[in-house]
């Protein structure tokens, strides 16, 4: 049943490049250390799934956050300070920047998986309007408020399986 929701998922063929193959290479024990820092909003993806991360090593860790006024930014930036010390990388800096800006195409396959696992929409890709269902597929669905439980979300309903879900919509 995740097969077939997944295929509906899916805009692109199978054997073709993924979007965010521009995201840089993640090796290192300073990207390890960031792949267990939660997203404050989604504790189920990470900050490396969510692709906010952009640079990491010993030199410096560099943070693009999902939209300038999200609330979660300073909470990010905190939490990636606090595990660092936590790990012994206390003399790695932590910066963050607006440029480029972060797209939803930065969020990783393993990230858009969380997400639905979790019972939320991902981002769709710049000018795809369908939002589908992370329950059951359906793009069949309406929004109920453009706000759900946090700024970072919007609340949508299917009209297939009734059920609500949070659409993700940071970009
Ligand atoms: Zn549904």
């Amino acid at each position: 049943m995740v097969a077939a929701a997944e295929d509906s998922c899916t805009a692109r063929p199978v054997d073709a490049a993924p979007a965010y193959n521009s995201a840089p290479p993640r090796h290192g024990p300073v990207w390890k250390v960031l792949e267990s820092v939660p997203d404050p909003e989604i504790p189920a993806v990470s900050v490396v799934d969510l692709g906010i991360v952009r640079e990491a090593s010993e030199g410096g860790v560099v943070l693009t956050p999902t939209y300038t006024g999200c609330p979660a930014t300073r909470v990010i930036e905190t939490m990636v300070r606090a595990a660092l010390d936590e790990a012994g990388f206390v003399h790695v800096p932590v910066e963050t920047t607006l440029s480029p800006p972060w797209t939803t195409d930065w969020i990783t396959e393993e990230g858009r998986q969380k997400l639905r696992a979790y019972g939320i929409a991902p981002p769709m890709p710049a000018g795809r309007r369908v939002v589908e269902c992370p329950q059951c597929g359906s793009p069949s669905t309406e929004e109920i408020s453009r706000f759900g439980s946090t700024p970072c979300k919007a609340l949508w309903r299917c009209r297939s399986c009734a059920e609500p879900f949070d659409l993700f919509k940071c970009h």
